[in-house]
């Protein structure tokens, strides 16, 4: 079975050159002979704004609010919305008889959080929800497997300190009526120290700080990564 837990939204040009639409899906599937796919999208009007503007995208056929379950054989496969944080529609995949979950990108292991499409003030709730369930093991969305209680709370302490550092920093810059560009060298102070090493760091950092700015100055939506986005961002951290 494979499980998408989220997406993402723009075209990632510059980005990750992914494709999230069918006929990447199908390949996908069909490579590692998967037969069954569970796809989930938050069902809401954001989805219809985004449909619109990447072509490619389709509409899920089969949707749920909060949690689905999906039966391999006797084993139960929960699929369970716990809240917005790394996206709007981010969902994990619990395996209650063996207590292991799979948590998508709610959770980095020594690997930095791609934030562009993050909702900062929710995620940390959100962490609340997930280490609630009292996984034995997780499988984060980047870095080793957390095979023990204790390193599954190490990987989400190690999320929630990246998020609230560079969202504190971003959030500060805001509050102080400062630029696009100070609040990124103001998260890179505080940042580099701690989080440098991680995968991904610097990759992630310009659309961190950006999607960070944009929450902190009271947009709820990510706003969506169009070429055009991406171009203004470089522009305003370069100027
Ligand atoms: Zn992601």
């Amino acid at each position: 079975m494979i499980f998408d837990s989220h997406m993402h939204v723009g075209s990632f040009e510059s980005m990750f050159r992914v494709s999230l639409d069918r006929d990447g899906m199908v390949d996908l599937m069909r490579e590692n002979e998967i037969e069954n796919g569970v796809v989930f999208h938050p069902d809401n009007a954001y989805v219809a704004q985004v449909v619109e503007s990447i072509p490619g995208l389709t509409w899920p056929s089969i949707t749920f609010a909060q949690r689905m379950s999906v039966w391999l054989g006797q084993r139960e496969v929960r699929i369970m919305h716990l809240g917005r944080a790394h996206t709007a529609g981010d969902v994990v995949a619990w395996v209650p008889d063996a207590r292991v979950v799979f948590s998508g990108d709610l959770v980095e292991y020594r690997s930095a959080c791609y934030c562009g499409d993050a909702h900062f003030t929710d995620w940390p709730a959100t962490l609340d929800r997930l280490s609630a369930l009292g996984a034995q093991a997780m499988v984060p969305g980047r870095g080793a497997a957390l095979g023990t209680p204790a390193k599954t709370a190490e990987g989400i302490a190690m999320t929630r300190d990246f998020l609230g550092t560079l969202y504190g920093a971003v959030g500060r810059s805001v509050a102080a009526g400062h630029s696009l560009k100070q609040a990124f060298s103001a998260a890179r102070t505080v940042m580099d120290p701690k989080f440098s090493s991680f995968a991904i760091y610097e990759h992630c950092l310009p659309f961190n700080v950006a999607r960070a700015f944009d929450e902190a100055k009271g947009i709820d939506h990510p706003v969506i990564w169009t070429a055009e986005r991406d171009r203004e961002m470089w522009a305003a951290l370069q100027g």
